[in-house]
């Protein structure tokens, strides 16, 4: 097959302990998965019912280092959350029971967000992308496989900007499973090895600047650090 010019290179991330890399698929984010969270922001957690939204797949950056502030935004918010990485292709609804046989690994990630640009779109009632999926808004750390590491309920999820601790929570006190949330999303999509699921953040969102300096992780599996470049 030929094309009219060379396509780009799939995104992709690392993985711990193999030269292969991850090559990224679709980015699936969850909104309003911790219920502090969802306060801090003004909204109540409605238990049925997930918030999902998306990034491009050439959203990511892979380890971290220097992230350019984004253009038309001057509040860029950090997010930081659990990210999931699937190995496998769903054939269609994926049961609770089975949906974590679909998991290949674990990083952590930032869900940059530009608040501004949010705030505006749900004042108005229209929707996220500009505010969710520009480029660079997915910062994701190597991955851990599975069959090395997983987190568990009790891991801590944290991340400190300028060495002060901005956010941290335990994963079990997400309001979805990561279970929950592939079972939903196969409900919706065709979920395919590759992609990768943002589960959301805790409280404590707040600004970045150029120069800041953060450090995340997940206790037990992983951590990774980068910066905010100016713009
Ligand atoms: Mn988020």
């Amino acid at each position: 097959m030929s094309f009219v010019f060379d396509p780009p290179a799939p995104p992709s991330l690392a993985v711990r302990g193999r030269s292969a890399r991850f090559p990224v698929h679709r980015i699936y984010c969850v909104g309003r998965n911790f219920a502090e969270h969802a306060r801090e922001m003004g909204a109540e957690v409605e238990r049925g019912t997930p918030v999902f939204f998306m990034k491009p797949a050439d959203a990511v950056v892979p380890g971290g280092g220097a992230l350019p502030y984004p253009p038309g935004t001057s509040d860029l918010h950090h997010e930081v959350e659990l990210v999931v990485a699937l190995g496998r292709d769903a054939e269609g609804e994926v049961p609770v029971e089975r949906a974590l046989d679909l998991v290949f690994g674990h990083g952590v990630g930032l869900d940059l967000t530009r608040r501004d640009l949010q705030a505006r779109a749900k004042e108005k009632r229209l929707p996220w992308d500009t505010a969710k999926g520009f480029d660079a808004s997915a910062p994701v750390s190597e991955l851990v496989p599975a069959s090395v590491a997983s987190p568990g309920v009790d891991s801590r999820l944290w991340l400190e900007v300028n060495g002060a601790l901005r956010q941290q929570a335990t994963l079990g006190e997400m309001v979805f499973g990561v279970a929950e949330i592939l079972h939903e999303l196969s409900r919706l999509f065709r979920l395919r090895a590759g992609d990768l699921v943002f589960m959301g953040t805790p409280a404590g969102v707040a600004a970045l600047q150029p120069g800041d300096r953060f450090r995340a992780g997940i206790d037990g599996l992983v951590t990774f650090e980068g910066r905010i470049a100016a713009p």
